[in-house]
């Protein structure tokens, strides 16, 4: 994770672009694989898994925390990977780093039966005033149909730096950042070659070089793209992936105290706001992970769409690609151990520094016991990447829509990839997250929305297989009308009632009164933050008549904050509250 002067190693980027020389594909069928010139039949699984359910349920079986952990530790053992480091070595350096991931790679190839490519994507450059020859490690899945030629990528940097930005000689182990994705994209290498998992669209992983130095791996592949016509569908990044330990300090949005623990949430970082294509991927990566892969999983995750493209003053290997017009999102932890910023005195969280460890050798056997990385949240958090980016290798292509309103109701009529049978309507209002996402039954369809208020409307197309493609632009649209959501537009059935004292403090009665009970599994009370942030949600039990509920707040942030009434996993009527203390 880059800090220190990223906004002048962006406004450099051109110029980093045209420094980059000698620029390669080690593999030629690799490339051309990218390129889309290629026979599909050549890497055909023999036997393909091609329905996006089954891949969901044998992506949720089959990534092992212990391949992640050994993965991690192997990377950890070349004890500097910094950039500028040795590549002869055959056990120290980026060198020995980049060889053993490329070999890591080839055996899956060879377990596959040739189905992944592995490749050295090479570029000279000038790293911390040493020209020298830099490598990219990619694996190459080939997609089952060369007509639509875009690539979805996973990524995440392996690089690793301690508290000087160019030291090869320190101990720089990198384990939370970044050989938690390192091994990510490792894993779903190994996953998906060997599962025989078979898409339309290919897949390609990568662990890219130069990162902490200003973003130039990922760069060098931006170049490539662009030269060779190459377009990405959507871009993964995963950096700082895998820990659950809140530092001394984390950049802002950051976590709320020293050593407290988070192993369920996961944040998604992108670019944008109103119909941002990076925005509406990462909103496509929660909604498969809700659709497809949640009832597979032990422990489900809380996924978080941020607001912003990274942590203030942070970068990461998603920025290049979106600054090139390609949708691109950062994966990474919720709880960071530092803030990376090594020069300020007493600077003592492991991010950036030679304590970026594994863990604590609790025992004296040479082998820590203690883990800073908890390896099931990693391996949760590459079923994400992992079901996101089969779904949008799977998935038809995105259309577009209009809207209209008529009163509180959305008319919708689908304009491009129109042949569909259904289509998914998403719609948001205040927050960056969906608040529903409706199914349309052929190209036009209507809907009651609550209250006067402004949407954002996009649409997906959804193919015989229940894949929804990524959703289209935004449209925005106001409805007017009542604060309700009513069956027949009269009395609703269920009214949120203001909460009970207001403004309060501690603690407070949340109302809802049911008039008609309407059809429902699971009823739930969600109370957020102004900025949309999810601070408690719980299942309640709904009665005819009135129903209070006892929200305690406790001790904390003040100001604002909302709460809403879901009915199966839905937002159906949303307040806002004042806590103050
Ligand atoms: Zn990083």
């Amino acid at each position: 994770m880059i800090r220190q002067l990223l906004f002048l190693a962006l406004s450099l980027s051109s110029l980093q672009m045209n420094a980059q020389t000698h620029v390669r594909i080690t593999s030629a069928s690799a490339d051309s694989v990218m390129r889309g010139r290629y026979n599909p039949a050549q890497f055909a699984p023999a036997f393909p898994i091609n329905y996006p359910p089954h891949i969901a349920q044998w992506i949720a079986r089959q990534v092992s925390p212990d391949t992640l952990r050994a993965n991690i530790l192997k990377l950890a053992s070349f004890q500097n990977r910094n950039t500028a480091s040795d590549t002869l070595s055959g056990s120290r350096g980026i060198g020995a780093a980049r060889r053993w991931i490329h070999g890591e790679f080839s055996r899956y190839a060879r377990e596959s039966n040739g189905r992944l490519l592995p490749a050295f994507q090479e570029f000279d450059f000038n790293v911390c005033n040493l020209m020298a020859r830099h490598s990219n490690v990619i694996a190459v899945l080939p997609g089952t149909d060369t007509a639509d030629r875009s690539i979805v990528l996973i990524e995440g940097h392996f690089d690793s730096r301690c508290e000087g930005n160019c030291d090869t000689a320190c101990l720089a182990e990198g384990v939370e950042d970044n050989a938690t994705g390192t091994a990510l994209v490792m894993e779903l290498a190994r996953v998906f070659s060997r599962n025989g998992f078979a898409f339309p669209r290919t897949i390609v992983f990568m662990a890219t070089t130069g990162e902490e130095q200003g973003l130039y791996g990922a760069q060098a592949f931006v170049n490539y793209a662009l030269r060779s016509g190459v377009a990405i569908r959507a871009v993964i990044n995963n950096d700082v992936s895998g820990g659950i330990i809140c530092g001394k300090t984390a950049s802002p949005p950051g976590c709320p105290g020293e050593n407290l623990i988070d192993s369920i949430r996961v944040r998604l970082f992108s670019a944008g706001n109103i119909n941002s294509p990076s925005k509406q991927l990462a909103r496509f990566v929660k909604l498969q992970y809700a659709e497809m892969l949640r009832q597979h999983m032990d422990v489900p995750s809380d996924i978080q769409i941020m607001s912003p493209e990274d942590r203030t003053g942070r970068g990461g290997d998603h920025i290049p690609f979106r600054q090139n017009g390609f949708p691109a999102i950062r994966l990474t932890s919720a709880h960071e151990h530092g803030d990376a910023d090594v020069s300020k005195p007493g600077y003592s969280d492991r991010q950036h520094s030679t304590r970026d460890r594994a863990g604590v050798d609790l025992n004296s056997d040479g082998m820590p016991d203690s883990f800073f990385v908890d390896f099931r949240y990693l391996a949760r958090n590459t079923c994400i990447n992992a079901c996101g980016a089969a779904m949008a290798a799977a998935g038809p292509a995105r259309p577009d829509l209009q809207v209209q309103v008529s009163g509180k109701t959305l008319f919708t009529t689908i304009t491009r990839e129109t042949t569909y049978t259904w289509y998914r309507i998403a719609v948001r209002s205040t927050s960056q997250d969906w608040d529903t996402v409706f199914t349309q039954h052929g190209v036009n369809g209507s809907f009651l929305m609550p209250e006067g208020r402004n949407y954002y409307i996009s649409a997906a197309a959804v193919d015989s297989n229940g894949v929804e493609s990524i959703f289209s632009r935004e449209l925005t649209a106001q409805t007017t009308g009542v604060q309700s959501f009513g069956s027949n537009g009269e009395t609703p059935d269920i009214e949120l009632e203001q909460n009970h004292p207001n403004p309060f403090d501690l603690a407070t009665w949340i109302v809802v009164r049911v008039n008609r009970m309407p059809r429902f599994r699971k009823a739930e009370l969600q109370v957020s933050d102004a900025g949309g942030r999810v601070l408690r949600r719980w299942p309640v039990e709904l009665r005819q008549g009135t129903n209070e509920y006892l929200y305690e707040h406790g001790e904390g942030m003040r100001g604002i904050l909302h709460y809403s009434i879901l009915l199966d996993g839905r937002p159906l009527q949303t307040r806002s509250m004042v806590f103050a203390n």
